[in-house]
């Protein structure tokens, strides 16, 4: 692929900003020598204002969402993009959530371009545990971590009952969640099940996973270590 396309495809411009770049000089190689429009080059070796282009392909991001961001790209309010830098936006292949935390769920929030490993983390099939903290408008009542392992709970408007959900009492208005399923809003409805509320929801874990300590609106590129981790 030509040069002028593979760096306009990453969102780093059009291909008229592009070409003024290559004319500015502001695209070099690892040596710092002015790269040309036209020249071959391996891209791990292009470096766009001295820093190295993004990868064209397999990005995979953990970005730590707060409260009152929305994973669209369509929200005319605040959402999770405005938090990377402008070109993730525009990047060919789209950069897409890996499932989604509403608006006002906090927490770990993977992205990626690469739809194979997206499908591979969503799947049900993966059994890729997601691990959620609750706190709730109400004290537990202390049957819940019953009903939520029983595979039986059917939530309403579903045809289908929920598998089964691991609970941990962390205080009495206060739990921890894992589960394996990724349902329109399900942990906010799970507690709708068993009569309580959610106030406030925070994913701090995705598999092996750990948003560590990543501060809340900051994000992180994952290397192969961390993908092994995740599965
Ligand atoms: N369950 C919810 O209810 N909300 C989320 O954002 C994630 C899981």
């Amino acid at each position: 692929m030509k040069l002028v396309k593979l760096i306009a495809n990453l969102g780093y411009g059009s291909r008229k900003d592009v070409q003024w770049m290559f004319r500015e000089g502001r695209i070099t190689d690892a040596d710092g020598e002015v790269l040309y429009a036209d020249d071959q080059i391996d891209s791990t070796r292009i470096r766009i204002d001295g820093e190295p282009l993004d990868p064209p392909a397999g990005l995979l991001l953990m970005l730590h969402k707060p409260v009152g961001y929305t994973c669209s790209t369509k929200d005319p309010g605040r959402v999770v993009y405005d938090l990377l830098p402008p070109r993730y936006r525009l990047r060919s292949p789209l950069l897409s959530t890996v499932g989604r935390l509403d608006r006002d769920t906090s927490g770990m929030l993977l992205m990626t371009d690469d739809g194979l490993l997206l499908h591979r983390i969503v799947s049900p099939k993966a059994q890729l545990a997601k691990v959620y903290e609750a706190t709730l408008a109400q004290d537990l009542r202390g049957d819940e971590a019953g009903v939520f392992a029983s595979g039986t709970l059917l939530l309403e408007a579903e045809t289908t009952p929920l598998a089964p959900a691991q609970m941990q009492v962390l205080g009495p208005r206060h739990a921890r969640l894992t589960l394996t399923e990724g349902r329109y809003h399900q942990v906010r409805r799970m507690f709708a099940a068993v009569g309580n509320h959610v106030e406030a929801l925070h994913r701090p874990r995705i598999g092996g996973l750990d948003l560590a300590d990543l501060p809340a609106g900051q994000w992180r590129m994952l290397d192969d270590a961390d993908r092994t981790r995740l599965f």
